[in-house]
């Protein structure tokens, strides 16, 4: 790993920080008020207690990517450069390896004991927007990333470029599947689809659409709505 990378690491934390701020601005924003796909009623859970957990979980994935880099950066990343048709490769069959394994761990997290005490912390928001996208039990945002890195790993170890693109799109998705919001530019399609799925799974159905990026495991196991 070179320092590019550990920069383009940094640009991409700035980015998701720029994007998740944006975000949770214009849900609240009267401008976008049209865009909402629910207007919440009330807000359940204080600014204060928001910003505390979040800065939390933002610090431990820090440092949880700080001791797998340390520890197992040879088993996720490969020191060589590969073709860009076996960089889309390395995303698609990380991401959809990810996204398989963390149907089953949503799913399961859903089993009234893990909700009670672990993931229960995140359905708490009923109305969610961008800021909550990391609004999490830490427990659930380090069994999240550490399944990231296993299928990295698995079907890795990735490139450099590999890796900072799933990176990106696994933090970007999560950000935009709680925006709350759906904006009219062809643009918001996919990011409309996403916050539209997961809108469903925080409000009318806590059993449906476990999976975060690829809507056919739901569909293929029967959870979709
Ligand atoms: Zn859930
Ligand atoms: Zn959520």
């Amino acid at each position: 790993m070179t320092t590019a990378f550990f920069i383009a690491l940094g640009c991409i934390l700035m980015f998701d920080g720029v994007v998740m701020a944006f975000f949770a601005w214009a849900v609240h924003s009267p401008r976008f008020a049209q865009y909402r796909i629910r207007t919440p009623d009330r807000q359940r859970i204080s600014n204060g207690r928001k910003a505390v957990n979040i800065a939390l979980n933002a610090m431990l994935a820090l440092s949880f990517f700080a001791f797998v880099f340390v520890y197992f950066g040879d088993n996720l990343i490969a020191n060589e450069s590969v073709p860009g048709v076996m960089i889309f490769g390395e995303v698609l069959a990380s991401l959809m390896l990810y996204d398989f394994m963390y149907y089953f761990l949503h799913r399961g997290m859903h089993h009234p004991k893990v909700m009670k005490y672990v993931h229960g912390v995140h359905h708490y928001v009923r109305f969610p927007t961008s800021a909550e996208s990391i609004f999490l039990h830490p427990a659930e945002n380090l069994a999240g990333l550490g399944l990231l890195c296993l299928a990295i790993s698995i079907v890795g170890p990735v490139s450099a470029v590999s890796f900072l693109i799933i990176f990106f799109i696994h933090h970007v998705a999560n950000i935009l599947v709680h925006s709350n919001l759906v904006l009219p530019h062809p643009a918001f399609r996919l990011f409309n689809f996403w916050a539209i799925k997961h809108d469903i799974h925080h409000g009318k159905h806590l059993n449906r659409n476990y999976a975060s990026i690829f809507p056919f495991w739901d569909q293929m196991f029967g959870t979709y709505a």
